[in-house]
């Protein structure tokens, strides 16, 4: 994907970065508060961005749930938080192999401080993983969970150079609903666009597992 990182308007003040130009706005844009500042990114693209703020009092599987809601969610998977040497799974793991494992009930300010970088996976066969990054301390509003910036829409084209509405949930051929209507299967592995599309989504998800956005 060669395309250039897309920039995102800060939801409180309108005005357009890019994810790293985001980092530093939000800080003189909302100011200093308890909330956490979190960034994540999908971790083999950086099309994908997501600023988020934290209430102090939210825990892992609040933010694991608002990830899922907001970019993931298509049938249930299990997902897990690295931070550190530890594990955060949805269920703690209670075998003695492999790193040690925590809940997702623990507290993400407990875990978290300025500049720590961690991953979050979501479905361990067709993984989607975000890298995050905790970028400092915010002044946050009521809800647990709420977005401070995303990245805008990315401009997906089919072959045709028309805007894509679609892609091959196989092959990922990108295609427009004009092309769709006009050949019914995906050119690349011949399936038929009616079983294998998958709509174009502003998610690291798009294309993945019969990810439609709608959990
Ligand atoms: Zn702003
Ligand atoms: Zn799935
Ligand atoms: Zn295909
Ligand atoms: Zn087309």
């Amino acid at each position: 994907m060669s395309m250039p990182t897309p920039r995102g308007a800060c939801t409180t003040c309108g005005k357009t970065w890019t994810s790293r130009g985001m980092s530093r706005h939000i800080a003189a844009c909302r100011g200093q508060g308890r909330h956490l500042h979190l960034r994540f990114a999908d971790a083999s693209s950086p099309l994908w961005w997501l600023h988020l703020a934290v209430a102090p009092t939210a825990t892992l599987r609040d933010v694991d749930q608002f990830l899922r809601a907001i970019w993931l969610e298509c049938c249930g998977h299990l997902s897990a938080f690295t931070i550190g040497h530890v594990r955060y799974d949805a269920l703690p793991d209670l075998d003695d192999w492999g790193p040690p494992s925590g809940s997702m009930d623990t507290g993400m300010n407990s875990v978290l401080s300025e500049g720590v970088k961690f991953i979050h996976e979501y479905d361990f066969g067709s993984t989607t993983r975000l890298a995050g990054q905790m970028i400092g301390l915010v002044r946050g509003g009521r809800s647990k969970v709420e977005v401070l910036a995303r990245n805008g829409d990315i401009p997906w084209t089919c072959n045709c150079e028309q805007p894509a509405t679609a892609l091959c949930m196989h092959c990922g051929a990108l295609v427009c609903d004009a092309c769709m209507l006009e050949t019914p299967e995906c050119s690349t592995c011949e399936c038929s666009w009616e079983e294998c599309a998958l709509p174009v989504l502003n998610s690291p998800r798009m294309g993945v597992c019969g990810y439609d956005g709608e959990p």
